[in-house]
């Protein structure tokens, strides 16, 4: 059997892909567009390793799609494929309703025709895994409890309205043609080959090239965070043993403020690696504007996972963020590769006050 990963170029579909190989022995076709969030090179230790067949493809490609279902026998398909980054979704929602509406609309169809043709054992296996973000749910208040699945969507970016319509198809294709879905929801992910245009990598890298630490207003959005590989483990553990047709959420119950989220990551890399003058990376931070409609909070309760499924994190923030710190520090080489060209002069065009 094999499954297909989609996106699995990307931040959390690479950590995935190498998270899985590690563990079985089931082949994984990696179809990817590599816009310039999906890196190859995250995959480099699978060269010639045949469970790992990679196809530069878009999800919206529904002939080649079919086709690849069909050649390959896939028991699976994992949906990381998106456009990921809020801020891009303001300054550009255009690939985010191609890319994660459409794009995701074409591979359900491409999906739902293989299903279709597939005997009943095999059918009864098939599962179709979307991979999603807490961000559909909108933006909490202090003293409200966290997301629950039942939580009204209530999308605030183009990011997350693009998000929340791709998690709305995949619902309706349950419903409608009885395809059998899981879909996940996550908090926000930190850790290995995270592209350095978030918070946490944007911020390691700054802090080591003397650049200031943007914080966004206040610094007091709070974020829930959940290490990669827990997301991944959890992913895996919804495949194996989900409900068809549930949803998931996934967190870690680490409920940051952005601010302390920067401040524990200066800390960390005051004592790996000492600024040359004796001071504190923290005498980087400085205040940008904050991003328009910013949202104040997420908060996952992933009781649910917790207790169908009997998942649990395996790092809680402080263990994740230091492994994190670490892995950017041994991977300077990986960081300066990506910082380079079009990522670049999006920055540059995009981000002037930073
Ligand atoms: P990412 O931006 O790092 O990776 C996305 C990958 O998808 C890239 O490799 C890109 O090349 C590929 N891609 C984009 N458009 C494509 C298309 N049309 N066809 C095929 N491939 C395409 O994103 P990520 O952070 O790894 O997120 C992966 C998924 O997890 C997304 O669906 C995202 O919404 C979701 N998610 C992310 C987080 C997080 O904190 N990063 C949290 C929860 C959920």
């Amino acid at each position: 059997m094999t499954i297909l990963v989609t996106g699995g170029a990307g931040f959390i579909g690479s950590n995935f892909v190498l998270d899985w190989l590690g563990q079985s022995d089931e082949p994984v076709v990696n179809l990817d567009k590599l816009t310039y969030a999906g890196n190859l090179q995250n995959l480099a230790s699978l060269q010639g390793d045949s469970r790992h067949v990679f196809v530069k493809a878009d999800i919206g490609d529904y002939d080649l799609i079919l086709s690849l279902l069909k050649q390959h026998g896939i028991r699976a398909v994992v949906n990381f494929a998106a456009e990921s980054h809020v801020d891009r979704s303001i300054h550009g929602p255009e690939d985010f309703i191609q890319t994660n509406i459409v794009g995701s609309f074409r591979l359900l169809e491409a999906v739902r025709a293989y299903w279709n043709g597939l005997q009943p054992a095999a059918k009864d296996e098939f599962h179709f895994l979307h991979v999603s973000t807490d961000e559909v749910y909108g933006s909490l208040e202090k003293q409200d409890p966290p997301f629950a699945e039942t939580h009204q969507y209530q999308p605030n970016s183009p990011y997350s309205a693009s998000k929340a319509a791709s998690d709305h198809l995949v619902r309706a294709y349950h419903h409608t043609y009885g395809l059998p879905v899981l879909t996940t929801n996550c908090s926000n992910n930190y850790g290995p080959y995270h592209f350095p245009e978030k918070l946490i990598p944007l911020c390691i890298q700054n802090a080591l090239t003397g650049k200031p630490l943007p914080i966004y207003g206040d610094g007091q959005q709070i974020r829930d965070w959940l290490y990669v590989k827990d997301h991944c483990s959890a992913i895996r553990r919804v495949l194996e043993a989900g409900r068809v047709g549930e949803v998931y959420n996934v967190g870690g119950w680490n409920e940051k403020a952005n601010l302390d989220v920067v401040n524990t990551l200066c800390a960390i890399l005051d004592e790996l690696k000492p600024r040359t003058d004796g001071k504190s990376y923290a005498e980087q931070i400085t205040y940008v504007t904050d991003r328009p409609g910013h949202d104040r909070r997420y908060a996952i309760d992933a009781s649910k996972l917790e207790r169908e499924l009997g998942w649990r994190p395996a790092e809680t923030f402080e263990t994740g963020i230091r492994k994190t710190v670490q892995w950017y520090l041994d991977h300077q080489a990986w960081v300066e590769n990506v910082v380079s060209g079009d990522y670049q002069s999006w920055v540059e065009k995009n981000y002037s006050d930073r």
